[in-house]
């Protein structure tokens, strides 16, 4: 299977990971218009983890904030 996934942000390049976790055998091809990634916003954020408290709770913003977080802690990047 050959996927191709166009822009090399964070919510792109999220997805490449999660795709070669689940389907290591996929052929991706990551199709960035730039010379380097990252650019835009992902280049331009602050590096803060933006609080679940301005997510409804039950929201899929707030369940997938939540599941985020604790991947990003169990990455060992957070502390
Ligand atoms: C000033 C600023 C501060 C922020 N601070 C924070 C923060 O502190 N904490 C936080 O959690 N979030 C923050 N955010 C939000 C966060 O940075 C974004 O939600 C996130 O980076 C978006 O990622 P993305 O992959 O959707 O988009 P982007 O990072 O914009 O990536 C899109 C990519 O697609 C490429 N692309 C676009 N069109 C094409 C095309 N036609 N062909 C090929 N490639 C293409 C672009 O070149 C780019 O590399 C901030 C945003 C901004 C602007």
């Amino acid at each position: 299977m050959e996927i191709m996934i166009i822009g090399g942000g964070i919510v792109d390049l999220a997805t490449v990971y999660q795709l070669q976790e689940k389907y290591p055998s996929f052929h991706i091809i990551i199709l960035e218009k730039e010379n380097e990634v990252p650019t835009y916003q992902t280049g331009n954020n602050r590096g803060v983890v933006h609080s679940s408290v301005y997510y409804k709770p039950g929201s899929i913003k707030r369940v997938n904030w939540v599941q985020g977080k604790k991947k990003f802690q169990h990455s060992g990047i957070s502390k």
